[in-house]
């Protein structure tokens, strides 16, 4: 069952989401890791917005871990959190400088030891800097994963990447994930998805409720 149910998820993925990637406007590995960082809880569009006046007012790491706190504040606060993330980004300035010779180190322990990063920050800035498979769970993967009964429906953010890292073939991880955000941005919303067109209802507990009621 699990076999053809995975199968066809990803043959629909394939067909409406072929080349699902990195929506994130970055030029170097540090403004990835910084960018990933101020995604939490925020739009990548907005990111995308905030992220071009940021590193053009602080073009260098250096620029960056001794920029003014208020100026970072003022310049990310359409982001929400920004108190937290204008620390941060000065945080994770100063520990690339101080201890990574300036570059994103290859490695999710060492990453995680920054301000501000967590496991799903981590996986995707491996997976998309170095190429390495992973499955990095945010917002809508971790719905999707629910909706579709992938996972149980009180199960962590940990607990769905493992689960679908067994799931999916591993060479489609980094693929699988880009095709999960962007099915839960533009099709399975978490609110009003568009299931009228969806072709997985059958394995949807979601659409299934729904059209009970
Ligand atoms: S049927 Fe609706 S809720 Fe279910 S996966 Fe498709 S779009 Fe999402």
């Amino acid at each position: 069952m699990k076999n053809n149910k995975i199968a066809q998820i990803i043959e629909y993925f394939d067909e409406i989401l072929p080349n699902a990637s990195c929506e994130l406007i970055y030029h170097s590995d540090y403004e990835l890791l910084i960018a990933v960082m101020l995604s939490a809880q925020t739009t990548d569009k907005k990111v995308n917005a905030v992220t071009a006046l940021l590193f053009s007012r602080f073009p260098t790491l250096e620029a960056l871990k001794n920029a003014p706190l208020a100026e970072l504040e003022e310049i990310i606060k359409p982001l929400g959190l920004f108190k937290n993330k204008a620390c941060n980004i000065k945080a994770i300035a100063n520990s690339l400088l101080l201890n990574y010779d300036g570059k994103v180190p290859n490695s999710r322990d060492l990453l995680v030891e920054m301000n501000g990063v967590g496991r799903k920050t981590a996986n995707v800035v491996l997976a998309e800097l170095f190429k390495e498979p992973h499955i990095a769970v945010d917002t809508h993967v971790e719905r999707i994963s629910k909706r579709l009964e992938l996972v149980d429906e009180i199960a962590s953010p940990l607990q769905v990447e493992q689960k679908l890292e067994k799931l999916f073939p591993t060479e489609r991880y980094i693929l699988t994930h880009h095709q999960f955000i962007h099915f839960g941005r533009y099709y399975c919303k978490a609110q009003k998805p568009m299931c009228d067109v969806c072709k997985l209802t059958r394995y949807c507990k979601y659409y299934k409720k729904k059209v009970k009621m």
